[in-house]
């Protein structure tokens, strides 16, 4: 029996409304339009929609929908914003990103752009293939290499966005926020009890923070994340 997603992909959206995860009309409209079913492995397809984390292989994991959605909404993202993600995993989250900064109907003149970092080599390639398939190539520059140093050539950033659970919050990367940017990552221990913090730079450059509550995530190792 075939599947219909995109019937899936509307019950999971109107969900996440239900339950106030999701609030904005630019988090619901990406996430309407990016096909979560083309960033899983072939035989997780039919659970694309439940709203659970699910392996991508190699011990790491697609976050489940509704901690995307939250991450989006805590970040405040705009068109026209260039944005960093650590952890590009399935690519998942970066497309969702990408179509709020650089909606798919937007004038190009006014896209923003998703700089997202991966340290795993053959999960570079995943994500590539699936960005490809997708259409976000044109939106979206991966690049292989410890994201818990930022990207010094692209900083400063919009928004930075991690994926991984963080011993602390990464020096390098509060430094690569513009004033004014906003940052969301989770911190916490490596096997039990995370935070998900949101980081605000403002304009004279005084740094705020609030939790918003427990989280579990995959660890950030690298130099500013855990050695493994
Ligand atoms: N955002 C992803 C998605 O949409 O599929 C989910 C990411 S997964 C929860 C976390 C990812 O962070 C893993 O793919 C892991 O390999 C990656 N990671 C961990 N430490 C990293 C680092 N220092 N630099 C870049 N990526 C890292």
């Amino acid at each position: 029996m075939s599947l219909d997603f995109e019937e899936l992909r509307r019950r999971r959206v109107k969900a996440l409304i239900m339950e106030g995860i999701l609030r904005s009309e630019s988090v619901i409209r990406a996430m309407l339009r990016v096909p979560r079913e083309e960033f899983v492995p072939p035989h997780l397809k039919k659970y694309a929609y439940v709203d659970s984390p699910l392996s991508i292989g190699y011990g790491q994991t697609i976050s489940a929908p509704h901690m995307v959605a939250m991450m989006c909404e805590y970040l405040e993202l705009d068109v026209g914003h260039k944005v960093l993600e650590v952890g590009t995993g399935s690519g998942y989250h970066a497309a969702v990103v990408a179509e709020i900064v650089a909606p798919s109907d937007a004038p190009k003149e006014k896209w923003g752009h998703v700089y997202t970092m991966e340290i795993v080599p053959e999960l570079v390639r995943f994500a590539t293939d699936n960005l490809r398939r997708t259409g976000y190539l044109d939106r979206i520059t991966i690049i292989h290499g410890d994201g818990s140093k930022g990207y010094a050539e692209k900083a400063p950033f919009d928004r930075i966005l991690v994926t991984a659970a963080a011993p602390d919050i990464p020096k390098p990367l509060v430094d690569q926020l513009k004033p004014g940017g906003v940052m969301v990552i989770p911190v916490g221990s490596l096997h039990f009890f995370q935070e998900l913090f949101v980081v605000k730079k403002d304009e004279k450059g005084r740094v705020s923070l609030s939790s918003k509550g427990g989280v579990a995530f995959v660890p950030l190792v690298g130099e500013y994340g855990y050695s493994l």
